[in-house]
């Protein structure tokens, strides 16, 4: 089978270059038409010779994701279903609000850590998406709105635990970092995790210079452990002390999210707790009211009583935000994505 193309980091099709004794700069050029000019065939790319250009063909393919399905709402947010080459499927989110435009990318099939709020986590996990996979989302939504906007954060939140995946997402970080490629800084990509301790100390170590987001959603073990089973692995102790290690690697904050489910998570000893736990952590807070799914005993609270949790919050926390509900509609907002979708 032929190599992707998308799978390869600049490195990498550098030493391909090499091996088949061609020039290392070709590296740069084909980089450059296919991720800045959106070449999407070798045969393209006008500054190749043309027996380069046949030989690419010949040797490598430029295979991306089938689009099948994009539902829209109102707020401009937009749910992407791609097809992937074993007829599974996954979901990405665009979401524009003002002017940026944040991309959530996902990093698995299904998710094997089972948060009890969570539709991906219902799904079960299938695998783990390849590097070309998670550039394919990238690409198809840059496709999507090059003439209207420019993506401006990429944020690995969608289906899956990233840190599950890692060596595919460093290196999905390595080509979209590229400054041959997008050039996308590390400062607008985040990843998101449940709290896989080792891996969080791992990727603190990669030098990626991304920002890290802690979906926290409990205080203490016991409801942490009840939501997220990953937290009797890995309690909030161990949690904290990787967040502090990676912190000492980057100059971002952190940001915690928590999703607010009525009656669970949302009282004033809630609050409380959550300030004596993140107390003297450089960190944002990110309130998530719940996004109802139908299976779900969780439901949301009323905006006041989200406003109330942020306002018990604000003047202990450095930053307090409260996220706005984006995709809900659709089924594309935090905790919803889940494909039903098995193409034959
Ligand atoms: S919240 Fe994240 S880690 Fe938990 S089940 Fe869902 S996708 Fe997996």
């Amino acid at each position: 089978m032929k190599a992707n193309f998308y799978e390869l980091t600049f490195e990498e099709l550098t030493n391909l270059m090499l091996e088949y004794g061609l020039e290392r700069f070709r590296s740069k050029q084909i980089f450059h038409w296919i991720y800045n000019k959106k070449a999407t065939s070798f045969s393209e790319i006008t500054t190749l010779k043309k027996e380069i250009r046949y030989f690419f063909d010949k040797e490598i393919g430029l295979n991306l994701p089938q689009l099948i399905k994009k539902d829209k709402q109102e707020d401009g947010t937009e749910k992407l279903l791609l097809l992937l080459n074993d007829k599974q499927t996954i979901e990405s989110v665009i979401i524009p609000a003002g002017r940026k435009t944040t991309l959530c990318v996902s990093s698995q099939i299904g998710c094997a850590l089972g948060c009890t709020f969570c539709a991906t986590g219902k799904m079960g996990f299938i695998r783990n998406l390849t590097t070309d996979e998670i550039i394919g989302q990238i690409l198809i939504a840059l496709f999507m709105i090059e003439h209207s906007r420019r993506l401006t954060n990429i944020v690995f939140m969608g289906m899956g635990e990233p840190l599950n995946n890692l060596d595919n997402i460093v290196k999905a970080i390595k080509i979209i970092k590229n400054e041959y490629g997008l050039n996308f800084s590390g400062k607008r990509i985040t990843i998101s995790t449940a709290g896989i301790v080792p891996k969080i100390y791992e990727l603190s170590h990669k030098n990626l210079n991304v920002k890290l987001a802690i979906s926290l959603n409990a205080a203490n073990n016991k409801k942490r452990t009840q939501i997220m089973p990953i937290n009797k692995k890995y309690p909030i102790k161990e949690l904290i002390s990787a967040v502090r290690a990676f912190q000492k690697t980057t100059k971002w904050r952190i940001t915690f999210e928590y999703v607010l489910l009525d009656g669970f998570n949302n009282n004033y000893k809630d609050a409380k707790e959550l300030i004596s736990l993140l107390g003297g952590i450089s960190c944002k807070v990110n309130l998530i009211p719940y996004n109802s799914i139908s299976w779900s005993k969780f439901t949301a609270p009323s905006m006041n009583k989200v406003q109330e949790f942020a306002n018990w919050l604000y003047p202990y926390l450095p930053a307090v935000t409260i996220r706005q509900t984006r995709g809900d509609k659709i089924a594309g907002a935090c905790g919803q994505l889940a494909t039903k979708y098995n193409y034959d």
